[in-house]
C-alpha cells in the first residue's frame, strides 16, 4: 500500500508539489495523469525515496521498485549486466528468467545501445522487476516509443501486474494508457491532485477493440480538460 498525507515537495525555484493526500491500495492499480510540468515525476521521486518531502508524509508498506522516465541503463555493460545489477542477495530470481519474461532475453548479450527504444525500455523494466518488488512505480514508460511498440509495452505491463499483483502507480500524460493500465486514475493540476476517475473496464487485455474503451477516453479527457481551465484562473 501507498499512502501520502500533505505531501509537499518544494525546489529551490518554487515548483513542486502541494499537500498531496493520495492511498494507493494493496494490489491495486492506479495512474496518474496530468500535462507536462505539474509534478508527476517529482511525487514518484518522493514515494521512491529519491527525495525527501519539505513537509508530509509518506507510508508505504512493502518493497518498491522505480523505473525512471528516462532509461538509465550503463551504456558500457550488457542487457544482462545491467539487469544483474539488480539481484538482491535472497531474492530467487535471475536475470535470465527475467528478461525471458519481458521478452528480451536473446538481447542479454547485447549493449543498450545496439536495442531499439522499445526493448531498452523492456531491459529497464527488467531492472527494476529483479529486485521481486511488490509496489512497481513507473514514470512515463511509453512516452518515447512508437504507437505499436508503446501498445506491446502497455499489455506487457499490464500482464505483469495481473500476475504478480503487483500495485502499481504509472504515470503518463497518455489518456488511453491511464485506462489501459488502471482502475482508478488519479487527475494531477500544477503540483496538486485535482480529481479522480474510476476505470470500469480494467483489467481488459482487449479493451481497445471495444467501444466503451474509447467512449472512457473521451469522458477522462472532458476531466482533464476541466482541471487545465480551472488551473487558468488559479
Ligand atoms: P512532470 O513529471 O509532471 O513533467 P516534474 O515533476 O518533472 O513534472 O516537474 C514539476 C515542476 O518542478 C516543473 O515546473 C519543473 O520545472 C520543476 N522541477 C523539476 N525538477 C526540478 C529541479 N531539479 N530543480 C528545480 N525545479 C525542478
Ligand atoms: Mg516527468
Amino acid at each position: 500500500m501507498i499512502s501520502t498525507s500533505g505531501l509537499t515537495y518544494r525546489y529551490p525555484g518554487g515548483e513542486g508539489i502541494t499537500d498531496i493526500s493520495i492511498v494507493v491500495a494493496a494490489g491495486e492499480s492506479c495512474a496518474l495523469i496530468g500535462p507536462s510540468g505539474c509534478g508527476k515525476s517529482t511525487l514518484l521521486h518522493c514515494l521512491s525515496g529519491l527525495l525527501a518531502p519539505t513537509s508530509g508524509s509518506i507510508s508505504i508498506n512493502a518493497p518498491t521498485g522505480l523505473v525512471q522516465q528516462k532509461d538509465a541503463l550503463f551504456p558500457w555493460l550488457t542487457v544482462e549486466e545491467n539487469v544483474q545489477l539488480g539481484v538482491r542477495r535472497g531474492v530467487p530470481t535471475s536475470a535470465t528468467t527475467i528478461l525471458d519474461e519481458l521478452g528480451v532475453a536473446a538481447h542479454r548479450h547485447k549493449f543498450p545501445g545496439q536495442l531499439s527504444g522499445g526493448e531498452r525500455q523492456r531491459v529497464s523494466i527488467a531492472r527494476t522487476l529483479v529486485t521481486r518488488p511488490e509496489i512497481l512505480l513507473l514514470d512515463e514508460p511509453s512516452s518515447a516509443l512508437d504507437a505499436f511498440t508503446r501498445e506491446a509495452l502497455q499489455d506487457l505491463v499490464l500482464a505483469i501486474q495481473q500476475e504478480h499483483t503487483l500495485t502499481a502507480l504509472y504515470v503518463t500524460h497518455h489518456i488511453e494508457e491511464a485506462l489501459f493500465l488502471s482502475e482508478r486514475i488519479l487527475l494531477m493540476g500544477r503540483g496538486y491532485v485535482a480529481g479522480e476517475f474510476r476505470n470500469p473496464l480494467f483489467p481488459d487485455p482487449e479493451a481497445r477493440l471495444q467501444g466503451r474503451f474509447y467512449e472512457a477516453a473521451v469522458e477522462l479527457r472532458k476531466k482533464l480538460n476541466d482541471v487545465m481551465a480551472a488551473e487558468r484562473y488559479r
